[in-house]
């Protein structure tokens, strides 16, 4: 190991420890006291107004830059909207928060006391962590209600009650649940006949179901119909302020209406940021136009 490395190493190394001892002067008692197991994990700290903290990653695949010393925040509540072309290394840094990929050098840390490189995959849903990947993925043979009661059941907090019986407030969840994700009607109905956009809507649902303080959507609107894309906007808008979301989205009309012409778009380009601002800026942006939206 070089020099350079060590000190990163010991760098790391301390700040590992004073968030351990943070952790442990929020355990000891409060609301998460009855998580133990999620407590352990640790508990997110979001008086800072930060959700999402991305410090400086690098991501190399033999020797290819697929991110490139990113660094971006996502304040607590916001919906932000990530663009860039093709391999600019959108769905890579989804990899990098959720703990599918392990950056080779940086930070990526949850609130501004859980670092989530020192997680699993499912340690990070377990905090709050939600990811939609492209293409749906629900138990087609079951019902949508059944769909719904399954994610409710991977929620440790209502797992041991729920084989007996739903009681009235999950009833009362999913009920609400089926309104928000626009399938109300077909609660019943057998997932595997639903439109590809109403599978995407209830996949969120069943994500929804555990409450994730942070959402991860890669491309949700990819295939929908323009008025599943609108209803799609609709219900990430609804969903904004109660959680914080991160939409990898090429449809600009789709980011257009998600952004409202007043928020933050980042664009990603060989794994760094190239530019963040209104859409309208950064569309204006030479650079943007040159590599993503002129083509
Ligand atoms: P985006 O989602 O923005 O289209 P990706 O994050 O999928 O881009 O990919 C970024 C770059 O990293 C691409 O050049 C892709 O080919 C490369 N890449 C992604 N995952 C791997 C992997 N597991 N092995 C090798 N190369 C990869
Ligand atoms: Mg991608």
């Amino acid at each position: 190991m070089t020099p350079d490395l060590m000190a990163q190493g010991a760098e790391r190394r301390q700040a590992y420890e004073a968030r351990k001892q943070a952790q442990v002067a929020t355990e000891s008692g409060g609301r998460s006291a009855g998580y133990g197991r999620i407590a352990k994990l640790g508990v997110p700290d979001f008086t800072q107004g930060v959700a999402l903290y991305v410090d400086d990653i690098t991501v190399s695949f033999d020797g290819f830059r697929a991110l490139n010393k990113l660094s971006l925040t996502v304040n607590v509540g916001e919906l932000r909207c990530i663009i860039g072309p093709n391999g600019a290394g959108k769905t890579t840094m989804m990899d990098c928060i959720t703990g599918k990929t392990r950056p080779d050098s940086g930070t990526v840390s949850f609130g501004s006391t859980i670092d989530l490189l020192r997680l699993s995959e499912p340690e990070i849903a377990q905090v709050g962590i939600g990811r939609k990947f492209q293409k749906p993925t629900v138990y087609e043979d079951l019902s949508v209600f059944e769909n719904l009661e399954l994610a409710l059941a991977a929620d440790r907090r209502v797992r041991a009650s729920l084989f007996s019986r739903l009681n009235g407030e999950q009833l009362d969840r999913i009920g609400a649940m089926l309104g928000t994700i626009h399938l109300k009607d077909d609660a019943q109905r057998t997932a595997g006949l639903l439109s590809h956009g109403q599978k995407q809507w209830l996949e969120i649902g069943m994500l929804l179901m555990q409450d994730p303080k942070l959402l991860l959507l890669d491309e949700p609107v990819a295939g929908m119909t323009d008025e599943e894309t609108e209803r799609t906007a609709e219900l990430f808008l609804s969903l904004e302020g109660q959680h914080s979301l991160v939409v990898v989205e090429h449809d600009m009309k789709f980011v257009d209406q998600l952004t409202q012409g007043r928020k933050k778009v980042t664009v990603l380009h060989e794994g760094s940021v190239l530019a963040e601002g209104l859409l309208a800026d950064v569309q204006a942006n030479e650079k943007v136009v040159e590599v993503y939206l002129g083509r």
